[in-house]
């Protein structure tokens, strides 16, 4: 075994796989080589998801078997360090440690950036638990990332929005956002390694700037990163729908290389829940983005998330989610049952809604999804659409897949009908003529 080796398994939102490049980054610099299983590593980390209660359960079972693979190298007379980092660490800081004994370290969403220092102290005195809230933002941290022609470049972190069933605040902190400048830099470094399109993460990325203080806002901010030649698609999520400005859709509308494409969560088409939420605006309110959004773009990509089973959501609260879909057709949902999170203000309503009556109603929501999309797709058969190529298909090697600018999945062959290969194409945007649909997939071929 390599002197130094680690393994990473992440879990939850693309900021945590963010943070992940960042801490292999930080390890890389102190000699740790990255491996593939916990069994060939010396160092195991979780980067772990507290949004919902089955991503922790996740975590647990996953630090039953690390248990015993702590057990057997002992008996072999070697080590393993296991650190467990990301909003359970954060979530739960001590309890953690008291209640498995085989986790060493345990490092909140501040702190994770100085875990080769942590593991130095670990060595020298012990386990321990760091999730103290810093200053994470004053620096440009390297990271680590993968192949391909997407970045992902977190803008700011935590959020001021204190939504009665979420945790975030709790594990995030409050709003930060990074300075534009450093934001560009970091752009620009990564446009020169190949990533030709850049994803702009926050967990309300609408609201950035405000706690810069020098009128910086994210509309000014893309059209900062706009500028940089050689970038070839600009996205940001998730937004909260009370920050999306007019001068943010008109800025939207207007550049080229963003994405038509808005991932703005509405979680229920129901005042009444909406209030229990605390999401601070209204049915009406989140129905007048949606004409804001449409007005400027017709064909904008609208994704929205939404929360099934909420305490004392009826059925008639629930067909009011049900008309909000039907009345907006979204692009894509991700729609998720209820989960109760220890500490939040909606753990204090009863959670009255039987687990049947979820299932249910997230399936209901899910269908409904499948069939406005199939729905959307037939319609944009025999079109061209301008599709940015982004690598092979995960799911078939002989087809290349790419996004479009609404961020619809768009499939094509990855030879051309004389043999030869397409490869060439990665990383550039080529018009495809749509040809076929599923629920989920365009597929098509060169125009
Ligand atoms: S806006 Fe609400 S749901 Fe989103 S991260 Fe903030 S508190 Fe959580």
């Amino acid at each position: 075994m390599p002197a130094k080796t680690v393994y990473i398994e992440t879990f939850g939102c693309q900021m945590n796989l963010a943070d992940t490049e960042i801490v292999l980054a930080r390890l890389g610099e102190a000699g740790y080589g990255v491996v593939t299983s916990a069994e060939e590593a010396n160092l195991v980390l979780y980067n772990t998801c507290a949004v919902r209660d089955n991503a922790e359960a996740k975590i647990r079972g996953r630090l039953g078997d690390l248990k015993n693979l702590k057990q057997r190298r002992r008996k072999a007379g070697l080590d393993l360090t296991i650190g467990i980092m990301g909003c359970m660490a954060q979530r739960e800081k001590d309890h953690l440690i008291t209640t498995y004994p085989q986790i060493d370290l345990v490092v909140g969403t501040d702190q994770f950036v100085h875990m080769p220092q942590l593991l130095q102290q670990f060595e020298e005195r012990g386990r321990l638990v760091a999730t103290d809230f810093g200053d994470f933002e004053d620096k440009l941290w390297e990271a680590k990332r993968g192949e391909g022609v997407n970045a992902w470049v977190p803008i700011m972190r935590g959020c001021n929005y204190n939504c009665t069933y979420c945790v975030v605040p709790f594990t995030r902190g409050r709003e930060k956002s990074r300075p534009a400048v450093q934001i560009e830099e970091e752009c620009r470094r990564l446009v020169d390694d190949g990533f030709v399109q850049i994803t702009l993460l926050g967990q309300t990325v609408d609201s950035y700037g405000k706690t810069l203080g020098d009128g910086t806002t994210l509309a000014s901010l893309l059209r900062r990163l706009h500028e940089i030649p050689g970038l070839k698609r600009l996205r940001f999520v998730t937004s909260h729908p009370k920050d999306i400005t007019d001068e943010l859709l008109d800025t939207v509308a207007e550049l080229p290389k963003v994405a038509k494409h808005l991932h703005v969560p509405a979680q229920a088409g129901s005042d009444r829940i909406l209030r229990l939420m605390g999401r601070r605006y209204t049915r009406a309110d989140y129905l007048r983005f949606v004409e804001r959004a449409r007005a400027r773009m017709p064909n904008v990509e609208l994704l929205s998330d939404f929360i099934v089973g909420f305490p004392r959501e009826s059925d008639a609260d629930f067909a009011e989610t049900v008309s909000l879909m039907d009345e907006v057709r979204f692009g894509g949902s991700y729609v998720f049952m209820y989960s109760e999170r220890p500490n939040t203000p909606s753990a204090n309503i009863a959670d009255d809604v039987p687990v049947e009556v979820k299932k249910a109603r997230c399936n209901h929501l899910l269908d409904l999804q499948l069939k406005h999309q199939s729905e959307a797709y037939a319609k944009l058969l025999g079109s061209v659409q301008e599709v940015l190529v982004e690598g092979p298909s995960k799911s078939n090697q002989a087809m290349l897949h790419g996004r479009n600018q609404g961020n619809l999945n768009i499939v094509l062959p990855r030879t051309a009908a004389d043999g030869t290969s397409r490869d060439h194409l990665i990383g550039h945007i080529a018009p495809v003529r749509l040809e076929r649909n599923t629920s989920l997939t365009l597929f098509g071929d060169l125009a």
